[in-house]
């Protein structure tokens, strides 16, 4: 049986990590402590360390985690990871690594970063599994560090073809600030109110808001709704000036990064 935690981290990030009961996998680890913790605790072995992208809320822990368990660690081909990293299989865009008997298909995914990445196990039980960083978030996608908006919406793109039961497990806690902002651009959108409702109550009880499913992405998220008449309207009013879909996106980004 495999099973998936996310080891919340600093402010709002999570650690996801998989096991089978007996070896482990964990994706982004900024910090080695709360990861070993969980290790010793069910008693696992640490065999692999997957990197979405260099910065170090997601990098941070790796090179103790490695010290202490050996683990491998594979990372996107295209970043430029921090030299306390040390060596990684890199990845390229279409890559399979075979872990804990599932196979993980690697994605690059820039706009987030130069050369972001994310992993895709298609075949787990329960649906399919996506590791995404700070590229898709529920009701969000990262910001723009390095790429630009046009990258940002293809990798978007890419992830939203994938299953409507493909369980999204992004690295950061920010659904309810994300639906908030979904709320001023899709004011009429029932599925956000509902599901600002249901978030609010899990994070009163302390519990995380995901995974989420692409299904319910597609549903709540304005960033892979940047082309749903109603979210073109609400961009319009903001940004007179965004005439095609790319530079929509990109005011729709700006708005985002603007609201409080
Ligand atoms: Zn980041
Ligand atoms: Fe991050």
């Amino acid at each position: 049986m495999i099973q998936l935690h996310p080891i919340p981290a600093f402010q709002d990030n999570y650690l996801w990590l998989l096991h089978d009961g007996a070896q482990a996998l964990v994706v982004d680890p900024g910090d080695a402590a709360p990861v070993l913790a969980f290790l010793a605790q069910h008693q696992l072995q640490l065999q692999a360390i997957l990197l979405t992208h260099h910065h170090a809320d997601h990098t941070g822990g790796v090179a103790e985690l490695r010290a202490a368990t050996g683990a491998a660690v594979y990372a996107p081909a295209a970043e430029t990871l921090p030299a306390s990293v040390g060596q990684v299989q890199a990845l390229a865009d279409g890559d399979r690594v075979a872990l804990l008997g599932l196979e993980f298909e690697f994605f690059s995914v820039p706009g987030h970063t130069a050369g972001h990445g994310a992993y895709l196990a298609a075949q787990a039980p329960g649906g399919p599994l996506l590791f995404c960083g700070d590229t898709l978030f529920s009701a969000g996608c990262g910001r723009l560090f390095e790429g630009t908006a046009a990258q940002m919406l293809a990798s978007l793109d890419r992830l939203a073809a994938l299953p409507d039961e493909t369980r999204v497990c992004c690295a950061h806690e920010y659904t309810l600030s994300n639906l908030r902002f979904a709320q001023a651009v899709e004011p009429g959108n029932a599925d956000v109110e509902q599901h600002l409702a249901h978030c609010s109550a899990l994070r009163e009880r302390g519990l995380p808001t995901l995974p989420s499913t692409l299904a319910q992405e597609r549903r709540i998220n304005p960033f892979l709704r940047s082309r749903e008449p109603a979210v073109i309207r609400a961009i319009a009013q903001h940004d007179p000036q965004a005439v095609d879909e790319i530079a929509r996106f990109a005011a729709l980004r700006e708005w985002k990064n603007a609201f409080r």
